[in-house]
């Protein structure tokens, strides 16, 4: 720990963390929004601690746990392909660890709590958009099964925050909250490598050695190959959340290397979407001016990502175990692209990989791309129809999204080689128990509900307003995403978003 640093410092050395008290919010609070599920099965709180004024205090940054030491994470990262050299918290804190009752371990972290020595020229504040944003989509993701980061409560204050506006680009004061996020560490990519760039090798080693005693149990601690071994269980993870990604049609916004977390949880939401029609060159982030992180292109992303996590650990590398990571890497490709695949034929059903199955996956997704098709709404509404009735009119008019995919010339033909796959897959004929089964399966994999960004646009422009309903309202349905929920169809959550949602952009201005 860094314990004698200046506001900014940038020539640190030889540190992992900076200790750094949080600024807190200065005027009158209100408690937004929280995670039952957090507070009950992570940090074993009754939730009707939510109505003490402390609870909102402990968010807002003013009054501290217990034994906490509030720091701040140094790490770097390249940004947009390029190194941009030290980053790190800017304007969050870690305020400790919490092992909960069933012995789990956590970091609490507080976001937009005041500036750190890594916040630079910026305000050290978040707001409010923004954190609604990352509480809703990381709460979604982990309900999805999406290996993500947690989010707990928001608090926001009456401090006034500058920020170009949402989509205009106009500066617009806006108000400040903080978001309180749980990990079980917070360490990204960016952390090994600004100490293998500084040429800190022996905290690099530290490091590395502390995360497999800590987060990776299966390697033994002493182990000369460890350090290929916690190479190759980071890239693989990653490879299967990115998988995960495209199979929900999540686009992450902005997959800088210091936005890849080294456990593979999905980090740091910003500009994110869930897309509504599919489209594989979908950029979410009205700054990624060269697509470099377009829904199609994001396994591509993380394996380059990868890349620069195996420069940063080749310095605890001798030459052959340099050469074994090389041929790691050589397999990774291949490793991301059955992995997407075994998704995806789970959410049309299918269990056994076979021979054609990959031009089975494209055509759909080539065929919902030239319809305009919603993703979501797609394959959910596949797990609702018996294949021979989706050519029949009046059954496709009942699922909208399907009904639109049907225009396509080649719908037919996809249908035919569907059955005819789903008919292998059941050894002879299609049987009704086999139906059932496939139906359960792709029920359980196929979400009826993402956090749209039209959802998300309409909440927060209510919470903009101090009406926090349709945020908590959102918070609900997706913890349930698999299920059919009255009050969230009547609202429309599952049906077609309405024309103004097509043109929503996001920016990375949190
Ligand atoms: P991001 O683009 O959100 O991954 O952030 C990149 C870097 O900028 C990280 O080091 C952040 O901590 C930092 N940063 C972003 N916004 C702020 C802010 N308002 N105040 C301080 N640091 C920030
Ligand atoms: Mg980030
Ligand atoms: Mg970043």
């Amino acid at each position: 720990i860094d314990e004698n640093h200046d506001q900014i410092r940038m020539n640190i050395k030889n540190v992992i963390f900076s200790e750094a008290a949080p600024r807190p919010l200065e005027r009158s609070i209100k408690l937004v929004c929280f995670s039952e599920d957090v507070l009950m099965n992570i940090l074993d709180m009754d939730p009707d601690i939510s109505n003490k004024d402390e609870f909102a205090e402990f968010i807002a940054g003013r009054k501290l746990p217990y034994g906490a030491l509030p720091v701040a994470h140094r790490y770097g990262g390249h940004q947009y392909g390029l190194w941009v050299g030290q980053l790190g918290d800017g304007r969050a804190h870690i305020l400790g660890e919490y092992v909960n009752k069933a012995g789990q371990r956590w970091q609490l972290q507080l976001k937009g709590s005041g500036q750190t020595p890594y916040a630079r020229v910026y305000d050290g504040r978040t707001v409010l958009r923004s954190a609604i944003r990352e509480m809703v989509a990381s709460e979604a993701c982990h309900h999805l099964g999406i290996p993500t980061t947690r989010a707990a409560a928001i608090v926001v204050s009456e401090d006034a925050v500058f920020r170009d506006e949402f989509y205009t680009g106009n500066n617009a004061k806006e108000r400040a909250a903080v978001l309180l996020r749980l990990a079980p560490a917070w360490f990204r990519f960016g952390s090994l490598e600004v100490l293998a760039r500084g040429g800190e090798i022996p905290v690099l080693r530290q490091l590395c050695d502390f995360l497999i005693k800590e987060h990776f149990p299966g390697i033994p601690a002493s182990d000369e190959n460890r350090y290929i071994s916690l190479f190759s269980e980071i890239a693989h993870r990653s490879l299967d959340l990115v998988a995960k990604w495209q199979s929900f049609g999540f686009t992450h916004g902005l997959l800088n290397t210091d936005d890849m977390s080294l456990l593979g949880l999905t980090l740091d939401f910003g500009p994110f979407s869930f897309v509504d029609s599919y489209d594989g060159g979908y950029v979410s982030n009205c700054f990624d001016g060269e697509s470099r992180y377009a829904l199609a292109k994001q396994p591509d992303v993380v394996l380059w990502n990868i890349g620069q996590l195996a420069n940063a650990m080749k310095p605890l590398l001798n030459a052959t175990q340099q050469h074994h990571v090389a041929h790691i890497l050589r397999t990774l490709d291949t490793y991301c692209k059955n992995k997407i695949l075994e998704n995806f034929l789970m959410k049309i059903g299918l269990k056994e990989e076979r021979w054609g199955d990959e031009q089975l996956i494209e055509k759909l997704l080539d065929m919902m791309q030239q319809t305009g098709a919603d993703f979501t709404a797609t394959f959910r509404q596949l797990a609702e129809l018996e294949p021979s009735e989706m050519v029949n009119e009046s059954k496709l008019e009942e699922k909208w999204s399907l009904k639109r995919l049907s225009s396509h010339t080649s719908w037919g033909c996809w249908l035919d080689q569907y059955r005819e796959r789903l008919t292998k897959e059941a050894a002879n004929a299609l049987s009704d128990s086999f139906e059932n089964e496939r139906r359960r399966c792709m029920l359980s994999v196929n979400p009826v509900y993402v956090p749209r960004n039209w959802l998300l646009y309409e909440a927060i422009q209510d919470a903009q307003e101090d009406n926090y309903e349709k945020v908590k309202f959102l918070l609900e349905v997706i913890r349930r995403p698999y299920e059919v929920q009255p009050e969230a169809e009547r609202r429309g959550f599952a049906a077609q978003p309405p024309q103004w949602a097509y043109s929503l952009r996001v920016s990375c201005s949190t």
